[in-house]
């Protein structure tokens, strides 16, 4: 007798291979069977007329604290995720050195739950540990970020690293490649990353590839100089001898839409030249990050409170809003400055704002958008969330349709107004691109959703339905299967999602989480 029997399901497998029809017997979190099971399960799902195939792992996340804010662990579950890759865009919540850690601390405030987080952890061994220890509602993989290793070493200091410095985060990144790293990422776009040289990215990538890890990268620029930054992830990729993941590939900036396909071209290049890269992307017009992004690097030097004081500074003030305003209306990460929504703020005097634009805020206060980001930005000490609209369509439907495109939501949850993808990614994938738009078949959805990324991690054991096979499971209806969240109305469950099974426990059934956490750190050590 089984665990679970799921019967009479169409089977997509996740490889990409048309579905076929068989029941799936669970044992013990493992996939025992799949074929015409006669022997019935403990617990029996009937899947007539629905899909059953394998978790979707988030390529692509960042639930490193927001995995401690208890209240709500449903919204990755009932996508149909079972597993995350975190630690994306150079930020990870370890290591951590004392002497930097506040620093750190209130950088990351804007995406740290109100309470829950006690930083109780220095290696990235002992972070891990925390995590396991909260009982996380998926699989959690991580990476190690280069910004945190950085901070360690240097704080927010905009200059190169001496050669202690660097040998120091040398030994950071070896650390967190010997407790389970799957690989190091950057975010070059944001501080300290926009320090970093390429020279220094390519001596820790190279500590990453030496215990068989990745480099995902959230690249310098992906505007006006969206070409260079690929040329310098390939030749990371290259000089450091790894395999390149980019992070929610896109062009942002109006006159910049368009460029994804020449830097998909670039891309199918270097892999013909025998770099292994590949991309991840969410499926909306919009990014989401940190308010603090639209300042220039040099006013972000020092950290926060080095930040607040130029924003209090008549002159420093002028400085930044000038170049800010140079841009031609747009901010760096791209997107008109006006059209910013904001997503979280950290004091109780501006919590009406959330869910407003910078043009409706600013008719509010009787500002220019400018003064009402700088304003923000001072009054919250830089905790602002934000969303900002800098792509095409056109583009999200190109870059979604390239064969080495896999998924991840870089959904940043919050109580406040978060971006929709952190609720409706994969529905939103499943629904409006393959339902309603037919941009490639199910079974093509569902393989950039599972054996494409698991490939990626080297989790062998995930992404396909086999026997043997970890028993991370989504039974799913395509006919109904869309995503509910919005811009203005976020915390919206999608539909279509039936019964989502991690490690064989069942944690959504019917629609509904059941309350079940099962999910656990995997560590890139346990594997093979
Ligand atoms: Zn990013």
């Amino acid at each position: 007798m089984s665990d679970v029997v799921i019967k009479n399901g169409r089977i997509i497998d996740g490889s990409g291979n048309p579905w076929y029809k068989a029941d799936i017997a669970i044992e013990d979190g493992v996939i025992r069977d799949i074929g015409k099971i006669d022997g019935s399960g403990d617990i029996e799902i009937d899947a007539r007329g629905k899909y059953v195939c394998p978790g979707f792992i988030d390529m692509h996340s960042h639930p490193d604290l927001t995995l401690f804010y208890k209240k709500v662990q449903d919204y990755k579950l009932r996508q149909g995720v079972t597993t995350e890759v975190g630690g994306n865009c150079g930020f990870t919540a370890a290591p951590l050195n004392p002497s930097t850690r506040d620093a750190l601390r209130k950088y990351m405030a804007f995406i740290t739950p109100p309470s829950g987080v006690n930083w109780n952890w220095q290696t990235f061994d002992q972070y891990l540990q925390a995590v396991e220890d909260s009982h996380p509602s998926t699989n959690l993989v991580f990476l190690v970020g280069q910004g945190t290793v950085r901070i360690a070493a240097m704080g927010f200091e905009q200059r190169p690293p001496t050669d202690s410095e660097i040998l120091y985060m040398e030994s950071l990144v070896k650390e967190a490649m010997e407790s389970g790293a799957f690989g190091l990422s950057t975010g070059l776009v944001y501080v300290p990353g926009a320090y970093s040289e390429t020279s220094e990215i390519i001596r820790l990538a190279k500590v990453s590839a030496d215990y068989g890890g990745f480099y995902a990268t959230h690249m310098r620029n992906e505007g006006d100089k969206l070409l260079d930054s690929v040329r310098e992830a390939i030749d990371i990729g290259i000089s450091g001898g790894l395999p390149v993941q980019i992070s929610h590939h896109k062009a942002t900036g109006k006159l910049n839409h368009g460029r994804v396909s020449d830097s998909l071209s670039m891309l199918v290049e270097a892999r013909n030249n025998g770099l292994d890269v590949t991309l991840d992307q969410y499926p909306y017009i919009a990014g989401s990050t940190t308010l603090q992004a639209v300042l220039p690097p040099w006013a972000q030097e020092g950290g926060v409170e080095d930040v607040v004081q130029r924003l209090e500074t008549f002159d420093i003030r002028c400085k930044i809003r000038s170049e800010i305003l140079a841009n031609k209306g747009e901010s760096r990460m791209g997107g008109d400055l006006g059209d910013i929504l904001i997503t979280t703020l950290a004091t109780e005097l501006n919590q009406r704002f959330i869910g407003l634009t910078i043009k409706e805020i600013s008719e509010l206060r009787g500002q220019e958008y400018i003064d009402t980001i700088l304003d923000l930005l001072k009054e919250e000490q830089c905790a602002v969330g934000m969303v900002v609209f800098s792509m095409a369509e056109s583009d999200v439907r190109v870059v979604m349709s390239h064969p080495y495109t896999m998924i991840g939501s870089d959904g940043l949850y919050s109580p406040g107004n978060p971006h929709p993808r952190i609720y409706g990614t994969y529905p939103r994938v499943l629904g409006k691109y393959v339902r309603e738009e037919g941009l490639f078949s199910l079974e093509e959805g569902v393989r950039k959703m599972t054996s494409f990324p698991a490939q990626r991690l080297g989790l062998h054991s995930k992404g396909l339905l086999k026997p043997g096979g970890d028993a991370d499971i989504v039974v799913f209806d395509a006919k109904t299967v869309i995503d509910k969240s919005t811009f203005r109305d976020p915390h919206q469950y999608p539909l279509g999602i039936e019964y989502v099974l991690v490690n064989g426990v069942i944690s959504v059934d019917e629609g509904e989480f059941t309350g079940n956490t099962a999910g656990r750190v995997i560590r890139s050590t346990q594997l093979s």
